[in-house]
């Protein structure tokens, strides 16, 4: 039983307009947030921290990591924790991690973020072969307790069975667009999230002056064949395919993809942009743009990734697989290579304009599987692109708390510093409403009810050097 925990005289930051509340302290006890006010009384056997000079924020969320399910999580968990992420959405799943969670056995590290949701396996052809199968397969991963389904890599018209048996059971179902599809028929029937900018030509084809048609040329290609049958040695081959294209999508591309990819890029009309952003809106469909994913997959030769400081947490291995992927990559023409930045480009005004038009969007790396993304350090990555693309402090750090509470159905235990929230926190030393930048200056974490100082966070990284693998 951890003792009670007492945060002397913060500024607590008021995530829903950005107030400050100064002198104000925080007192958690089992875990929870029990009191938050002027001169509280320390508890018998309390932790008293003094945290004057420091902004008290609920803790991050990476709404979009897959830490869970290869190998031991631990030092990826550990990672994110000491970056500030105190919950993430486990963005893909397997039947036993599921019925192990249920049974009970699903016991994370205490150093580790709180899993807030998880699915099944993900949607592919390989489990969806037919309209029957996609609903059986949405049934099972359900009954085992899917918090939600993903799909990945479907058909567009088996996308719609899959929607519609989730709905039917009550159960969101979020992940990549199916090429070809209807992105507006598939939002306004019941998308929770969409990832990626939906991955591939995505949301951007919605875009062009020159929809129908791209759709179609889209469509008509699938980037990747899976078999169609379900054998028993199957899914583990699946997984293992699975596990080298996650690396880096963008290398499926043949050159007839990107160049669908260069006419949706040349045809970007920014009314339908807006008009697009206006229906996701009324739709409540939210946005997890994982900019950062994005950017490392389009652009993914750039020195600028091999020389990135934060990849001294990766294992000697994951660095000599992502050297691996960076060289592939350099099988793309000059041209190919100026349509993948250019279409990433415009990703970032696509976030812009949904922000204006209040499309709900959340802040997602994809860590753990993606090239070149740091578990925890792609979180103060993707805030970065955030603020590039033009969301304002407030915004950005309103998608990290409340906004990942509020899709969650979460708020009465999530997303702000009150009583009745769980004691998960992040200390800053300089106030992140003004400042986008300060929301890195993370200088303390508080986790179900614990305070790991600034020295212990800093001690906790040099440790995890060279022992990440994802
Ligand atoms: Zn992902």
């Amino acid at each position: 039983m951890t003792a009670p925990l007492l945060l002397r005289r913060g500024t607590v930051v008021d995530t829903r307009d950005g107030s400050l509340r100064p002198g104000t302290d925080v007192l958690a006890d089992g875990g929870v947030i029990t009191a938050v006010g002027e001169d509280l009384e320390a508890p018998r056997g309390a932790t008293v921290v003094d945290v004057s000079g420091r902004y008290v924020v609920p803790g991050y969320n990476d709404m979009h990591a897959h830490p869970l399910g290869h190998g031991d999580p631990a030092p990826t968990l550990e990672l994110m924790l000491a970056h500030g992420i105190t919950g993430f959405r486990q963005m893909h799943g397997d039947l036993g991690l599921l019925r192990a969670r249920a049974a009970g056995e699903l016991r994370l590290p205490a150093a580790a973020p709180a899993l807030l949701a998880m699915p099944g396996p993900l949607l592919t052809m390989l489990n969806t072969g037919t309209a029957e199968q996609a609903a059986a397969t949405v049934r099972e991963q359900v009954a085992a307790g899917a918090d939600f389904v993903k799909s990945a890599a479907m058909s567009k018209e088996r996308f719609f069975d899959a929607q519609a048996e989730a709905l039917r059971l009550g159960v969101p179902i979020v992940g990549h667009l199916p090429a070809g599809i209807d992105v507006l028929r598939a939002s306004s029937i019941g998308m929770k999230s969409v990832e990626h900018f939906g991955s591939g030509l995505g949301v951007l084809a919605c875009c062009s002056t020159d929809e129908p048609a791209l759709r179609e040329a889209s469509g008509a290609r699938s980037r990747l064949r899976l078999p169609p049958a379900r054998l028993p040695f199957m899914d583990r081959v699946v997984a293992a395919v699975m596990r080298r294209v996650v690396l880096n999508p963008v290398l499926l591309n043949k050159a007839e993809d990107v160049e669908i990819l260069d006419r949706a890029v040349r045809t970007f009309d920014e009314h339908h942009a807006h008009d697009l952003a206006a229906r996701f809106a009324a739709d409540g469909t939210w946005h997890v743009p994982t900019l950062i994913r994005q950017k490392t997959s389009k652009l993914c030769d750039d020195p600028s990734f091999a020389a990135d400081e934060d990849l001294r947490y990766m294992a000697a291995a994951t660095r000599r697989t992502w050297d691996r992927v960076a060289a592939r990559f350099g099988r793309f023409t000059l041209a190919q290579r100026t349509t993948l930045a250019a279409s990433h480009r415009y990703e970032y005004r696509m976030a812009r304009i949904f922000e204006e038009a209040d499309v709900r969007m959340l802040v997602g790396t994809d860590s753990s599987g993606a090239v070149w993304v740091v578990p925890g350090a792609a979180l103060h990555d993707e805030i970065d692109l955030l603020g590039e693309a033009g969301i304002a402090p407030l915004r950005l750090l309103r998608m990290l708390t409340l906004d990942a509470a509020s899709f969650l159905g979460a708020t009465a235990t999530m997303g702000t510093v009150e009583p009745g929230r769980n004691a998960d926190l992040v200390l800053l030393d300089a106030n992140p409403v003004t400042d986008a930048a300060h929301l890195h200056r993370v200088t303390g974490v508080v986790r179900a009810g614990t305070h790991l100082s600034a020295a212990h966070l800093a001690a906790t990284k040099d440790r995890l050097a060279g022992t990440v693998v994802t």
